[in-house]
């Protein structure tokens, strides 16, 4: 079985073509200033297929992207399938499912409605994620399976403890106001692979799951469900991020806007693009640059990198705490997965609770890998994300019927 999982934005669409069953990936790319120009890049993964690095297809909409990757997977020449028939079905990912959707489904009528519900809840990227949905069903016709996989689908196991702020309750009531939390299919993947690597079933096992990347977040997933996780209604709550700030006192906000006289885009504009590592360093909101600028004695990258290891390492406390314990600790995505030295200062100190981790392990980038010594009580472990398998995996089960 061959799934395209689909990732579009409002002007660029990103694909990849797998096999969920071996986790082969036949193919993957890129479709950029969709509505602008239009550009296109294609990187088949076999021997003598050639690569096209942002070549000039013309996208109008995002349905002649949808055709420029389908022409480019069936390609006679440069192709990985030989035919349309050879494409099962499509997964897509979407942003914000809100309390709708619990888990994956298969793209309906009702679902689409259910999905254009959702749009205040995400106004930046749902709508780019329908337009996508849409542009599959007109180029590839309503007869191929589509799956929506949402980022916030693995979340809804929550408690209302852990979902509900403590504000009037009308909002949640009326408004929706809740915590949602994002990165669910990245989380759902690490942590099933964990309970495999542990040798455990994901329901025996209690886990706390950082996503640090551009964007970061904390899940805490006990026995296989996701019961807290740091960020909240959108993404900008939680640990601090590449540019985002994570959680502040908002009366800052009421502070700086009468100071400055911001009204509240602007004001979300600092928090969203102006804050996180890159606003407090004043260097970058890429670790790589934050660790050479600490080498070369940055005080202020030295900073960045010591606020974010100690919000990320008080949210495992606070995890470990909600959940009377922890088996793993585990770290993915971009700065989980290559950041040695944040790992280690996010793990430093948590010996009390059984965090012992192995030295050895600081320089490991990018391969699933036990970071913790042999006489941790607490494994911490190395997992990269692969969102689009899982997307794949979801899509595969849902369009078979399983
Ligand atoms: P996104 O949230 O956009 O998916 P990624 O998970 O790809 O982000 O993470 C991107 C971030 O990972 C970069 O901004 C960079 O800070 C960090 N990163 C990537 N490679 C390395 C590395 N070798 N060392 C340290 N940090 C890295």
């Amino acid at each position: 079985m061959n799934i395209l999982v689909i990732n579009a934005g409002s002007s660029s669409l990103k694909y990849q073509l797998l096999n969920p069953d071996s986790g082969v990936l036949l193919a993957k790319g890129l479709c950029e200033r969709i509505g602008i120009d239009g550009k296109f890049t294609y990187k088949p993964q076999a021997e003598g297929k050639e690569v096209l690095k942002a070549v000039d297809v013309a996208m109008p909409t995002h349905s002649e992207a949808i055709q420029a990757v389908l022409n480019a997977l069936v390609d006679p020449k440069n192709g990985v399938v030989g035919s349309m028939k050879e494409i099962d079905a499509v997964g897509h990912r979407v942003v914000h499912g809100g309390e709708a959707f619990a888990g994956s489904v298969l793209i309906t009528d009702e679902v689409m409605k259910a999905l254009e519900d959702c749009i205040p809840l995400a106004p930046l990227h749902n709508p780019a994620n329908i337009t996508g949905i849409n542009a599959c069903t007109a180029v590839m016709g309503k007869e191929v399976p589509q799956v929506a996989v949402f980022d916030t689908a693995f979340h809804q196991t929550m408690p209302p403890k852990a979902y509900m702020y403590a504000l009037p309750h009308a909002y949640y009531e009326k408004d929706k106001v809740r915590r949602y939390g994002f990165h669910g299919t990245s989380h759902k993947y690490v942590s099933t692979r964990a309970a495999a690597m542990l040798g455990k079933k994901p329901e025996e096992v209690k886990l706390i799951s950082c996503h640090l990347g551009n964007g970061s977040s904390v899940a805490a997933v006990d026995g296989g469900k996701s019961v807290d996780t740091s960020m909240g209604f959108t993404p900008l709550a939680g640990v601090p991020m590449g540019t985002r700030s994570g959680d502040v006192d908002a009366g800052i906000l009421q502070y700086l806007m009468n100071k400055y006289g911001m009204d509240i885009d602007q004001m979300l504009d600092v928090l969203n693009k102006k804050s996180g590592v890159e606003g407090l360093s004043g260097v970058s909101s890429d670790f790589r640059d934050l660790e050479n600028a600490a080498e070369e004695g940055n005080e202020l990258a030295i900073l960045a990198r010591d606020k974010f290891a100690y919000e990320v390492k008080k949210y495992v406390g606070a995890y470990a705490a909600a959940m009377g314990g922890v088996d793993a600790i585990i770290f993915t995505a971009g700065v989980g997965e290559n950041d040695g030295g944040i790992r280690t200062a996010i793990c430093q100190g948590l010996e009390f609770m059984g965090v012992k981790m192995d030295p050895a392990t600081a320089g490991i980038r990018g391969e699933e890998a036990v970071l913790s010594a042999p006489d941790s009580s607490v494994k911490v472990l190395l997992i990269p994300t692969n969102e689009e398998l899982m997307i794949a995996m979801d899509t595969a089960a849902i369009a078979s019927g399983k």
